[in-house]
């Protein structure tokens, strides 16, 4: 990708955040993760060449590379990905500003043990799967408040800041639409819990997603793309 495509896809994305969000409210606020999972580290540096900072990687092996390669820029580094067990230890010393993915009580306590080994936090999102779908990571939606909750009061080196949810696999937006409701719901359930991230919408649905509430979109393909 070259800096005038990164440009063009920049501008594309941020006009219509600026049109979704002022939608809803004039006051609210959008966040923009580029997600580079499927791109280099020279693309990478191409978008923050023009303004982008903020970059998310959903393996712990890539975001270990990605981010050495690019060690001297100042970019914030989230993880957005399935965690494995094994690789806990490697994503906690990679300091990710922000890691979205914590998809159960088991896994927020096993990442909990080991930053207190190493005494240190981490900035987290529960994951919801709130689209209900067998192949999607994330709590339950009824169980949602009941674990975020849970993992708040007990386990002390995570720091809750929010949550996530991985729009419905379809083309019917009504369908989408309910999921991303469903997700916001619990969001404003749980802002006296300190909740402040709604981590909500990619390529396809961010319009979508940032018009129903979210307050940070995750975006791959779109503004990478070739054309
Ligand atoms: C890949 C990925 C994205 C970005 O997807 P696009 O459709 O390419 O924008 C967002 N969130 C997560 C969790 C992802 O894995």
């Amino acid at each position: 990708m070259n800096e005038n495509q990164a440009i063009k896809n920049l501008d594309e994305i941020i006009t219509n955040i600026e049109s979704s969000r002022l939608s809803l409210n004039a006051h609210h606020i959008v966040q923009l993760v580029a997600i580079s999972k499927y791109n280099t580290a020279d693309d990478i540096k191409t978008l923050y060449k023009c303004g982008q900072r903020a970059f998310g990687e959903n393996k712990v092996q890539d975001l270990k590379e990605k981010s050495e390669i690019l060690a001297d820029l100042p970019i914030s580094w989230h993880f957005v990905g399935r965690l494995q067990t094994n690789k806990i230890n490697q994503l906690i010393d990679l300091n990710p500003v922000l890691m979205h993915s914590l998809e159960s009580v088991e896994m927020a306590k096993e990442l909990d043990k080991r930053l207190k080994v190493k005494n240190k936090t981490m900035n987290c999102l529960l994951q919801i799967n709130s689209a209900k779908e067998d192949t999607k990571a994330g709590v339950m939606p009824q169980l949602a408040l009941e674990t975020y909750k849970n993992i708040k009061k007990t386990l002390s080196n995570i720091n809750l800041c929010g949550v996530m949810s991985i729009g419905a696999h379809t083309e019917d937006e009504n369908v989408i639409k309910q999921s991303f409701k469903t997700t916001k719901e619990i969001f404003d359930l749980l802002k006296n819990d300190g909740a402040t991230i709604c981590s909500m919408g990619m390529s396809g649905d961010y319009k979508l997603a940032i018009e129903l509430g979210s307050n940070l979109i995750r975006v791959g393909s779109a503004i990478f793309k070739e054309n």
